[in-house]
């Protein structure tokens, strides 16, 4: 037991120390502390077990259980803090059944390892299905650490029945077969769940430095590269329809004038609310992206021709009858609009980027603040691209 102990020790030693420090640098993620909480009542707790025999009324009392329970409920209110979901509101049971459970082991050592494992047992059980269901949208670190927490369920559940079975021999010489081998099983978990949970955090990092690198600061759209990126993905896994795909480029009118009068920031004010409106004005699986200071581009997958001119002429005449609020005063402003389509099997992006930047050109040629839609030609076509059409 000795052994166990320490590597457990260890174990919560580690992760604390890893927590600290990432925490010492990034002060501003909450839940790091609701870990470190979580590895110091767990530590005591292995250090209290390790005295029953010095303190045996602290035993008891049941005293360390409730700093090792109370240790994992932390854990679980940490991982829920680092996915911005409220705190569980089953975090307190697994302390609550050690306590009712506390009476009638009272004074047995092995009814109280019965009560623990049951305990401990629903900890892991409601931590690991708390993951699993919250790991669906991508296999992950999360997956295993479910995985590890529900196999902990195991292990104490089927250790409590054995303990119930041998409660006669429990504290009578060295303990024997699944007993032996449990508790050093549950140390090596806890090791693997502190790697596990490091690199957890480490993912996260990764993917919000990626998310930073292709948003723009100004709007929160997509910038230029994320939106390219987004839409090649599009391309590159795109449906077996036979329908079609398009591109929408905006551009806002007379920008210079806007910044003219109004400033630079009553300008970045026209720009952050026009993404605002399209933001708000798409489907889910569209992409939206500032690829320029005041242009933008829209994909649309799967859609037809219709639905792409209604829906951009939609948010262009929008934006046109409601003037922008900047500093108590309203800025009227305009945008023009190209859009390219194609069919989806054929399509490829720079050709409907450049059919797109065509029908803007034409848009703004023809006067601003319209709608001009382009056919784009697959590559292997030999016609001449569909002459521009222009909505306004
Ligand atoms: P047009 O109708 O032909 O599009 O005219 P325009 O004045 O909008 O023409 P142009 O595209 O040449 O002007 C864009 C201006 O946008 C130039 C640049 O100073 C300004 N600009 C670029 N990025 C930003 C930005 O982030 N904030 C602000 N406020 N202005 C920007
Ligand atoms: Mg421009
Ligand atoms: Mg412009």
């Amino acid at each position: 037991m000795f052994t166990v102990g320490l590597l457990a020790e260890a174990a919560c030693a580690l992760g604390c120390l890893i927590v600290v420090i990432t925490w010492v640098r990034d002060r501003s993620t909450k839940s790091y502390s609701w870990w470190v909480i979580g590895f110091l009542l767990s530590a005591l707790g292995v250090i209290l077990a390790a005295q029953r025999h010095a303190l045996p009324q602290l035993s008891e009392l049941g005293i360390p259980g409730f700093f090792a329970l109370f240790g994992v409920s932390a854990f679980w209110c940490g991982l829920r803090v680092f996915e911005q979901r409220p705190l569980p509101r089953l975090a307190l049971l697994p302390p609550l059944l050690w306590a009712l459970g506390l009476p009638l082991a009272y004074q047995s050592y092995a009814l109280r390892q019965v009560d623990f494992n049951v305990a401990i047992g629903t900890a892991t059980l409601l931590v690991g299905i708390d993951l699993w269901r919250s790991s669906f949208r991508e296999f992950s670190t999360r997956l295993c650490i479910a995985t590890i927490c529900l196999f902990e369920t195991v292990v104490s559940y089927s250790q409590a029945v054995v303990l119930v079975a041998m409660r006669d021999q429990i504290g009578q010489g060295p303990l024997r077969g699944w007993l032996t081998f449990a508790p050093f099983q549950s140390a090596v978990a806890m090791v693997a769940i502190v790697v596990l949970g490091i690199l957890m955090t480490g993912e996260r990092s990764q993917r919000r430095l990626r998310e930073l690198a292709m948003s723009d600061q100004l709007t929160g759209a997509l910038n230029r590269r994320g939106f390219f990126e987004s839409s090649a993905a599009k391309f590159t896994n795109r449906s077996a329809t036979s329908g079609e795909i398009a591109v929408a480029l905006f551009d806002i009118d007379h920008f210079k004038a806007i910044n003219d009068r109004y400033g630079h920031p009553g300008g970045d004010k026209v720009i952050a609310e026009f993404a605002q409106r399209v933001a708000r004005a798409i489907r889910p699986s569209d992409i939206f992206g500032r690829i320029g200071g005041e242009e933008f581009a829209l994909l649309l997958p799967d859609t037809t021709i219709n639905e792409a001119r209604l829906m951009v002429d939609r948010v262009r005449a929008a934006f046109a009858e409601t003037p922008v609020l900047f500093d108590k005063t309203e800025i009227a402003a305009t945008v023009s609009a190209g859009i390219s389509i194609a069919n989806t099997q054929e399509a490829n992006l720079d050709q409907l980027i450049s059919g797109a930047d065509s029908a803007l050109y034409a848009a703004k040629r023809a006067g601003r603040n319209r709608t001009s839609i382009l056919r784009a030609v697959a590559q292997h076509d030999r016609e001449p691209p569909m002459s521009v059409r222009s909505s306004s």
